[in-house]
């Protein structure tokens, strides 16, 4: 018998909570469109994949990846949470993703161009600004989106920025959408320590992940009556009981350094740092950090989840056991594809919105999505989890949406 994926496990949970019937169950287990081809480079072949997992509510939307791990299921996986993220978020998206399996790191300019037009000449069909719409995601960035961007272009013959965003300002890319998922972020930390922790002095935060994602935090969370007194890379981390020097850290890290060549504060492994005593811990690196062998050993009390899916099925449920409160990603990292989306109206409509407005737009739409979220939460009075809740808005939305459109 096939093990059933965590994703699997749970929808089966959100089938049991809203009472869902075979047919809705069978419209949320499986993507729409799966498409794959291979990326020539060099003379050897790379397996790429762009997923739509559901477009009920509006176009595909969701990054493209580069990366060794990269697998059709991974894509699947994380072109689900994709559409739990737009419905939540009340954008007018479906969920899509993308990706090549290739470890980009040793590639130059040039090739890192060529597979990036390779996949668009490989996808094209299928993307558009009212079809599917990519944006960056681990090892792509703007200048990704720019060769894709003109790539799409140059085969169809029309401007379309609106088919992909992330993009450079010059080519219709917004200010703001660089920091827009660790800003997005800041605003559920806040009210994290708003509801929960306004009585501590100090809130003590350890993030795992010093990336764009994590790294903007820290800074942000510096300023904000809280003491970051752990961080990690890849590398390993830095501790201090009294607090790190963030700004110090990122400059440090900036110029080509790994966070366990620095002096002035302690050591410490990545597995330990997931295990220290603090009131937030704020995961920004990778999928599958928490899982059952090291949840029971957590001692945070809240858990940030900017990463996709750090944390699994059954940490979860050991997490929930001890009292401590997952955020989860697909409201926690939910800034950046709000970005995305004022990136997006602003090419097809073709004006430009001042970054300030834009800035107030995102606030406001975080705290409302962790409104709707929190206040759903607490009407089940804590016997669901916010994961929980934030699928349960979700899928609520989108299972609607199908119903107008007479598919259930
Ligand atoms: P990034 O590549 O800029 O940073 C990742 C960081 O994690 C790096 O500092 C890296 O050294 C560190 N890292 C890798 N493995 C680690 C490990 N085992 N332990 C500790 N640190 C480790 O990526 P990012 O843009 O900051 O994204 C981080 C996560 O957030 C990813 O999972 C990504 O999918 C997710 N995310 C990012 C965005 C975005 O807009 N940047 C949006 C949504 C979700």
């Amino acid at each position: 018998m096939e093990t059933k994926t965590d994703n699997q496990k749970r929808l089966d949970d959100i089938k049991a909570l809203l009472n869902l019937n075979e047919r809705e169950v069978e419209l949320l287990s499986k993507p729409i469109q799966t498409k794959k081809a291979d990326i020539s480079l060099n003379g050897k072949k790379y397996p790429a994949w762009r997923v739509i997992y559901n477009n009920t509510l509006g176009p595909g939307k969701g990054g493209i990846r580069f990366h060794e791990d990269v697998s059709e299921s991974e894509v699947q996986s994380l072109a689900f949470w994709m559409t739990l993220k737009t419905s939540l978020l009340n954008l007018p998206y479906g969920g899509a993703k993308g990706g090549i399996k290739i470890n980009p790191k040793g590639l130059d300019e040039k090739e890192l161009e060529a597979l990036s037009r390779g996949y668009i000449q490989a996808f094209h069909e299928f993307l558009g600004d009212n079809k599917d719409i990519p944006a960056p995601d681990v090892y792509t960035n703007s200048q990704v989106m720019a060769w894709m961007l003109d790539e799409f272009e140059k085969i169809n013959n029309f401007h379309q920025p609106g088919m992909i965003t992330g993009k450079p300002i010059e080519l219709g890319g917004l200010e703001i959408r660089k920091d827009a998922t660790a800003q997005g972020a800041y605003y559920v930390a806040n009210q994290v320590i708003n509801n929960f922790l306004s009585k501590k002095n100090k809130v003590k935060v350890v993030i795992q992940g010093f990336g764009n994602a994590g790294a903007y935090l820290a800074k942000k969370l510096n300023h904000n009556n809280c003491l970051v007194i752990a961080i990690s890379d890849s590398q390993g981390g830095v501790y201090n009981e009294e607090g790190l020097d963030v700004e110090e850290l990122i400059e440090f890290k900036q110029n080509g350094n790994s966070l366990k060549d620095y002096t002035k504060a302690e050591n410490i492994e990545n597995d330990h740092l997931l295990t220290l005593e603090t009131d937030i811990l704020a995961l920004a690196a990778l999928e599958d950090q928490i899982t059952e062998e090291n949840a029971k050993d957590v001692k945070a009390n809240y858990i940030l989840e900017l990463a996709n899916g750090p944390v699994n099925y059954l940490a979860d449920k050991i997490l929930e056991e001890n009292n401590i409160l997952v955020i989860p990603d697909v409201l926690t990292n939910a800034g950046g594809v709000v970005a995305s989306y004022f990136e997006w109206g602003q090419n097809k409509v073709g004006q430009i919105l001042d970054n300030n407005y834009l800035e107030n737009l995102l606030e406001k739409k975080m705290n409302n999505s962790w409104e709707e979220v929190f206040n759903y939460y607490n009407s089940f009075n804590s016997k669901i989890s916010l994961r929980q809740a934030a699928y349960m808005i979700a899928i609520k939305r989108i299972l609607k949406a199908e119903k107008w459109r007479g598919r259930i």
